[in-house]
């Protein structure tokens, strides 16, 4: 099987996503891309999380044309390829539906950078305008909102971030859903909330990778 070791972390992370609340039923998508072929592995249309097997992740390359797989990609593949092209770092797309998220994209309000775990997302998140899901015109609001970040909040919809691997996309949406979550209960307690700018926010980042570099010396 193609992609097979991409396939089942794509799995992994559609469990996870599920467990951990961030979609509800079949909503929500991932894919990872393949360094070497350059290839999409992506979570397939309208199948249980908890049913999904590597088999039915399904393989397309950058044009969106189905290589490998018996089912049909999610519906907003175009999401995932838009974000492809325009972030040529992509190594994965989580697309969640997170209640806190969506409610702040309701209002149209950008997420500042109210916690330190999202010093990732590359500045505070914006918000794309609704479009209809699964259509192009989706994609394209998707990643012109985004602009150099590396998550937006879809209006009346959910989120999209993206990363490296998996592992970073999936935890930024962890991150973006907590901010949001957060930042409305500080916003309802009243009063003014502090907020990290981006040269704190690259301090951050530095300091986390400084620490990491440390560790390996040792
Ligand atoms: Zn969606």
């Amino acid at each position: 099987m193609l992609l097979h070791e991409l396939r089942w972390e794509v799995v992994r992370y559609c469990r996870l996503m599920a467990s951990t609340g961030l979609v509800r039923l079949t909503s929500g998508n991932i894919s990872a891309r393949d360094q070497e072929t350059g290839l999409i592995a992506v979570s397939p249309t309208s199948l249980a999380y908890d049913e999904m097997s590597p088999a039915d992740v399904v393989v397309a390359d950058l044009s969106g044309r189905v290589i490998d797989g018996a089912r049909r990609p999610t519906s907003e593949l175009p999401l995932h390829l838009a974000v492809y092209a325009d972030h040529p770092e992509a190594g994965a797309v989580v697309h969640s539906h997170s209640v806190h998220a969506t409610a702040l994209g309701l209002i149209d309000e950008e997420l500042p950078l109210v916690i330190i775990n999202l010093a990732g997302a590359g500045g505070a998140i914006p918000v794309a305008p609704y479009q209809t899901p699964g259509t192009p015109e989706l994609a394209e609001a998707a990643v012109k909102a985004m602009g150099n970040r590396k998550a937006v909040m879809l209006q009346n919809h959910g989120v999209v971030t993206w990363g490296g691997s998996l592992g970073e996309a999936f935890s930024l949406a962890t991150y973006v859903e907590e901010g949001a979550h957060i930042y409305l209960a500080a916003r309802m307690a009243g009063g003014s909330v502090h907020k990290l700018d981006e040269p704190e926010a690259r301090h951050i980042l530095d300091v986390y990778h400084a620490t990491l570099a440390g560790r390996g010396s040792r």
